[in-house]
């Protein structure tokens, strides 16, 4: 079987603010694009799926799934409530949230870090359960995890999926990196903290379907719908160019630099 690629978004909105400006996509065209994976023939599927694929090869109910494909969103805007799930429901497609507890709306005293927009609410990750969405951890307060001692690192790690398992009332067994970076110690870490994978920002293409550097393929709002066509196919190689990895990466800095200047670094 050839590699599943995984989508990355963020939020879902009509006008972001500047901080989430360049990886939020607009509602009409999350629209658009889910049509474009419909009309090739893709099979979205959850990431659960991709790991029992992983598990048994040939088994279970996505092993004949024609062009697989799975829809992730990270850091858990409210609009993913109010603008994505309402269209991935109109075309039956399955997709998986990685939450930042600290950032939520009414985490209260959990509450940590600097969200960049309107967050979902406990009572929204619950409701987005109820309808079929996956749920992953993103750390606790989103700091670049790198960044961090051992004992902070873990604790981001271990906070974020005790609180998930604890609200929900389910296992929570995978997490997708802030920044979508990690270093082999922070790898090492999430799997000591209870983690079976979690997922990077690599623009390739996912050949393993487990592990802790699971690649995944970002949508920017500045993405045509052509564009999105051959990130989806995979085909010309595209996911090797430079210029998407290094546009992700002045992001990456940008939003460092923006939370230093507010002193939330
Ligand atoms: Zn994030």
């Amino acid at each position: 079987m050839p590699g599943v690629p995984i989508l990355m978004y963020h939020s879902v909105r009509a006008d972001p603010p500047p901080e989430t400006a360049g990886l939020s996509v607009d509602p009409g065209m999350f629209a658009e694009q889910l049509a474009v994976l419909r009309d090739r023939g893709f099979t979205p599927v959850p990431l659960s799926g991709l790991a029992g694929l992983h598990a048994a090869p040939g088994s279970g109910p996505y092993a004949d799934a024609p062009k697989p494909i799975c829809i992730t969103f990270d850091d858990g805007y409210a609009d993913f409530h109010a603008e994505a799930l309402p269209v991935l429901e109109s075309f039956g497609f399955p997709a998986t949230v990685f939450v930042t507890t600290g950032w939520l709306d009414d985490a209260g005293p959990d509450a940590a870090g600097r969200p960049l927009d309107a967050m979902l609410s406990w009572a929204h990750v619950k409701e987005i359960v109820a309808h079929g969405i996956e749920v992953g951890a993103h750390s606790h307060s989103h700091p670049q995890l790198d960044q961090l001692p051992d004992g902070a690192l873990h604790d981001e790690l271990t906070r974020s999926r005790l609180l998930l398992e604890d609200r929900l009332q389910q296992q929570v067994a995978t997490m997708a990196y802030p920044y979508g970076y990690s270093s082999a110690r922070v790898r090492r870490a999430v799997a000591r903290a209870g983690y079976a994978s979690a997922y990077v920002v690599a623009n390739d293409i996912a050949q393993v379907r487990s592990g802790y550097a699971i690649p995944r393929l970002t949508v920017q709002r500045s993405t045509s719908l052509d564009l999105f066509g051959k990130i989806a196919e995979g085909g010309h190689g595209f996911f090797r160019e430079k210029a998407l990895t290094k546009g992700y990466a002045l992001v990456r800095r940008s939003r460092y630099l923006y939370r230093k200047t507010m002193h939330h670094g």
